[in-house]
């Protein structure tokens, strides 16, 4: 059965990455809703005009338009065998319309959390560098620059994005703690949800990803399930 892969996770836990590497492994497309929406944006058709206004009015594009989204660029052949969604559901609403998209394609639904604690997510942001001249990234907690504010590779001015800030980066976890705590509670109901140990290192987060990817996830030493929910056969 070809398979849709949810990776849920807080700012900075690594969704972006994951979704990356398992794209190049298993050659599904990874979906990720905030880059189609400006694509479509663009494009002269009349749910792009209606992306368009809402998203000029600074507003956030609703749960159906989103669903539609996401069922148009989904419908592509290459999604056939698979896709990897980044981003999406964030919101228990969206969950029930991703059941329903999936059912309708025949997919089956997939579902991992990579679980990081706040206070390593914190360090992981605020503490990133980036260097506007060659894009090189540093972290001033582990991995800074040799020069205090400076790239080692060409001597530029470290700069830092504004959404990396401190304050930013606190709205941004009170964000994702408000509209995704019920979904991850949704998920861990179900019983489906595996959570991986984000703190590892990337290759074993992706090892234990391929795992659910490929159904393998009875390995009760690196995979587990949700803490407190019985597993209903
Ligand atoms: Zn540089």
């Amino acid at each position: 059965m070809s398979k849709v892969l949810v990776i849920i996770g807080a700012p900075g836990a690594g969704k972006g990455t994951q979704s990356r590497l398992l794209s190049e492994k298993y050659g599904y497309p990874q979906i990720s809703t905030g880059d189609i929406l400006r694509e479509m944006a663009r494009a002269d058709t009349p749910l792009g005009k209606r992306i368009k206004e809402t998203m000029g009015r600074g507003e956030l594009v609703s749960d159906e338009i989103l669903a539609e989204v996401i069922l148009t660029r989904t419908s592509q052949p290459d999604c056939n065998d698979g896709y990897i969604l980044d981003g999406y559901p964030r919101t228990l609403n969206q969950a029930h319309l991703l059941e329903e998209l999936a059912l309708k394609q025949g997919k089956q639904v997939h579902l991992a959390r990579i679980v990081v604690s706040e206070e390593a997510l914190f360090k992981r942001l605020t503490g990133r560098r980036a260097c506007p001249k060659c894009g090189e990234i540093y972290n001033i907690y582990f991995r800074p620059p040799k020069v205090e504010g400076v790239c080692d590779l060409d001597g530029a001015r470290l700069t830092q994005r504004s959404d990396d800030t401190p304050e930013a980066v606190s709205r941004r976890f009170e964000e994702y703690r408000r509209s995704t705590a019920p979904l991850i509670d949704y998920y861990q109901q179900s019983g489906r949800l595996i959570e991986l140990n984000g703190e590892r290192p990337v290759s074993e987060v992706f090892d234990q990803l391929c795992a659910v990817l490929d159904g393998k996830t009875n390995d009760g030493e690196t995979l587990s399930r949700a803490p407190g929910v019985e597993i209903q056969s």
